[in-house]
């Protein structure tokens, strides 16, 4: 993967920590955490202990890391290190097997994640990247949410570790095996970070998960798919299209407004000379409004050329929202289209509606007065 960016809380030499701001060692990359080792007359190998324990046994207390000496310890929590946490405020429990958490930074900002299982029990986890989102969307409950901040790597991370826990406490899972960046926010609108996150889950001395299980979802940022080439290794891209027109793709997403179709393709295209990667394109399929056949076809002749597989989304209303589904039918027709155009399609059916935690509707229950919580009797806290 491409060089990390300098983390913002260490000094100009990055190996200072700063007691004005104050550094979350959960933060930082082996690397980064040798550099403070040496800073204070440490062994740089300490950093490797550092780094496990936060990242492998989910510690938050710097004086738990019992292998580092009292007198670091100590030093390290006068100068301002800390290892954050979220805290997990409620979880939901859909009757299809979905989750969803509602976490809180500690400056309280609500965040949410989504697990969800397929036929064979294989477990992905869905996290945020911002606290809200300046995309604003029309089809999507975040888009309607007030742009909080962005969130940390080790806020981004904090997601997948709690809802590991989660799923072997609660649900007597295993280990997550897939993550995908489609929750609350941009990722390219938090490109840092996000990529720093990645880094974290990937490094093989924390919890070492492949590349390949990792997705990342924009919706459509020509600078940010194009530097993700160079950057992102063997991260999975997916962008969301939703539209084979810039008529109806500025309808629904504003981003469509500053880039078009073609300079979002562009980029795909630049990405895939690059990377050689295959990507998904994600198409939400909305009522009378680009799911008809000449939408289909259209988008056959935009992305025929480019190697690439559609997922098919089923429109997840949320409250106040303006459009519907497709139904059923449309969507099999849909599907069948692009199957005969020669695009590998998948549909992918609403998951977790009961609990808003369907693709498009996280925050969507603070939209309405109506406590998810209170929609099934299967909810659980
Ligand atoms: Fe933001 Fe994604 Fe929702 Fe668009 S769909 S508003 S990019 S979270």
């Amino acid at each position: 993967m491409g060089k990390q960016p300098k983390n913002a809380n260490l000094n100009e030499n990055g190996s200072t920590p700063n007691r004005d701001r104050p550094v979350d060692l959960k933060d930082l990359s082996i690397e980064e955490l040798s550099a403070i080792a040496t800073w204070f007359r440490q062994k740089p190998f300490m950093a490797g202990y550092i780094f496990n324990f936060i990242h492998t046994h989910g510690m938050t207390d710097i004086d738990q890391i019992s292998p580092l000496p009292k007198r670091f310890r100590q030093r390290l929590a006068e100068t301002g290190c800390f290892i954050s946490q979220l805290k997990l405020v409620q979880s939901f429990t859909d009757p299809d097997g979905t989750v969803k958490f509602l976490f809180e930074t500690v400056d309280g900002c609500r965040i949410e994640s989504v697990l969800l299982s397929d036929q064979d029990g294989r477990r992905t986890l869905c996290i945020s990247t911002q606290a809200g989102c300046r995309m604003g969307c029309a089809f999507c409950a975040t888009g309607k949410l007030k742009f909080q901040r962005n969130l940390s790597a080790a806020e981004i991370v904090d997601q997948f570790y709690l809802a590991e826990r989660y799923n072997k406490a609660e649900l007597h899972g295993g280990r997550i095996g897939n993550v995908v960046y489609m929750g609350m926010g941009e990722p390219f609108d938090n490109y840092d970070a996000v990529m720093r996150s990645i880094r974290l889950l990937h490094d093989p001395a924390g919890r070492n998960l492949g590349q390949r299980h990792i997705t990342v979802s924009t919706c459509g940022i020509p600078e940010g798919i194009v530097q993700f080439a160079g950057d992102g290794g063997q991260v999975r891209l997916a962008i969301s299209l939703h539209a084979p027109t810039n008529e109806i793709r500025q309808r629904i997403m504003v981003v469509a407004r500053t880039w078009t179709i073609d300079e979002v393709l562009s980029a795909v295209r630049e990405y895939q000379r690059i990377t050689g990667r295959r990507v998904t394109f994600e198409y939400c399929l909305i009522q009378k409004l680009n799911d008809s056949d000449g939408c289909a076809h259209q988008l056959i002749g935009l992305i025929r050329n480019i190697d690439a597989a559609v997922n098919l989304i089923e429109y997840n209303p949320h409250p106040g929202c303006a459009f519907q589904a497709s139904d059923a039918r449309r969507i099999e027709r849909f599907q069948s289209l692009l199957l005969k155009g020669g695009i590998e399609t998948v549909v992918r059916y609403k998951r977790g509606q009961t609990i808003c935690a369907a693709c498009g509707q996280l925050g969507a229950d603070r939209l309405s007065k109506r406590d998810p919580k209170t929609q099934s009797p299967e909810n659980k806290t």
